[in-house]
């Protein structure tokens, strides 16, 4: 099974396109205040406004739960998306409204909030039916929602014969990065997991033992995987309930030879905002009032020197609270070890993507996935929803 792409789908001169992209941006007092999604949904538009006649645009935004609610609505990207494109876009504020059906050709919509039906979210195949009516057509450039059934991306392409459904060019290029990673990575293969907890990433880490060399962990987790080793972590972030699975990960890297890095060094603190005390402690040494909130210089070292014979790389989830600057220094350093690194490189996830952008080195890595939780999903190699519609 191979994920149609644009130049595969037929009839699509004069075409009636309706479109699914994630457009699912912050919104503060009606402006939108990070356009990155918005760009990146530009080239398939483009590819599309030279060739369709008529594109709707659709996505969801926020946590709108079956009903309208103005918090959530997509009128503020209408602008900035004109903007970008160089055309104007007509913002139809319902996604199902009828005059959809009978836009004139050379029409933009851009439709409201999905998520402002419960059918988007239940998968309701009457709710895609009513979407998709009047469309020839059907592109899917939201990867960021492909790991989930949602009508839009899952029951909405089931209507469209192949030949008429395809992937735009961003759930192209972040399928085919993550392939590199999942089939066959180019050995040695590192992967590097931090972020808050381990328990909404447990499947991932598992899938990544099967293929990688060496395995750095960070973030929150690390100490789960401290407490694992009999180790204190004082008033840390950890979660009790699992340290079997730490414990696991650690029996299944030593059964298997792989690599497996948990901090010899941590930094800590008395607290996260205001802290009075910033120290550099032994991981097997934290002061029980304490808390660890980054890799310590002997740990970053380690960390940097791992990932520098990497031919491929993937991270995601920071290795600190590096949201304050002085707990910021080992995701940085794994940032920038990315960023030397000669390997592929592929970085994804939310706050992950948010700490490359602070180093300032998003130009330097293969590819940065938009997708958080998609990204994970396909790494752990679930069958993505959305993948599996348009394929069929
Ligand atoms: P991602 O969105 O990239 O998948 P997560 O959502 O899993 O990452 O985790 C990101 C959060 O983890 C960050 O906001 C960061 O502050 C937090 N974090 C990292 N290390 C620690 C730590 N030692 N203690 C508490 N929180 C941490
Ligand atoms: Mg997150």
């Amino acid at each position: 099974m191979t994920l149609p792409a644009l130049a595969d789908l037929d009839g699509v001169e004069g075409a009636r396109v309706l479109t699914r992209l994630d457009l699912n941006v912050p919104v503060a007092d009606g402006e939108v205040q990070d356009d990155t999604r918005i760009v990146a949904a530009l080239p398939t538009l483009r590819w599309l406004g030279e060739r369709a006649s008529v594109i709707a645009a659709c996505s969801h935004l926020g946590k709108a739960n079956g009903t309208p609610d103005p918090a959530y609505t997509l009128a503020p990207v209408a602008p900035v998306l004109a903007d970008a494109l160089g055309r104007p876009v007509r913002f139809i504020d319902d996604c199902l409204d009828e005059s959809i059906a009978e836009a004139e050709p050379g029409t933009l919509l851009l439709l409201e909030n999905l998520r402002y039906y419960p059918g988007e979210k239940a998968d309701n195949a009457d709710f895609a039916a009513k979407l998709t009516s009047g469309f020839t057509h059907y592109v899917n450039d939201a990867f960021g929602t492909a790991h989930r059934a949602h009508a839009s991306v899952s029951a909405a392409p089931r209507l469209f014969a192949p030949g008429k459904k395809a992937a735009g060019f961003l759930m192209e290029t972040e399928v085919s990065a993550l392939s590199r990673v999942v089939r066959d990575p180019e050995q040695p293969f590192v992967a590097v997991v931090g972020g808050a907890k381990i328990s909404t990433k447990t499947a991932p880490l598992e899938a990544l033992l099967d293929r990688v060399r060496s395995l750095l962990i960070g973030g929150g987790m690390a100490n789960t995987f401290l407490k694992a080793q009999g180790h204190e972590v004082g008033r840390s972030l950890v979660e009790d309930e699992m340290l079997s699975t730490a414990r696991a990960v650690m029996d299944k890297a030593a059964d298997r030879g792989i690599e497996l890095l948990i901090p010899t060094d941590v930094v800590v603190t008395d607290a996260l905002d205001h802290p009075t005390t910033i120290e550099v402690v032994a991981a097997d040494a934290v002061p029980s009032g304490l808390l660890v909130v980054d890799l310590g210089p002997e740990s970053r070292q380690r960390y940097s020197a791992a990932l520098a014979g990497a031919r491929t790389v993937f991270w995601n989830g920071p290795m600190g609270v590096f949201e304050v600057d002085a707990f910021a220094e080992g995701t940085l350093a794994v940032a920038t070890a990315m960023a030397e690194s000669s390997g592929f490189t592929v970085v994804g996830g939310g706050e992950s993507v948010m700490a490359i952008r602070r180093a300032g080195v998003v130009d330097r890595i293969d590819h940065v996935s938009t997708g958080g939780g998609a990204s994970l999903s396909f790494l752990t190699g679930d069958e993505l929803p959305a993948l599996a519609a348009l394929e069929e």
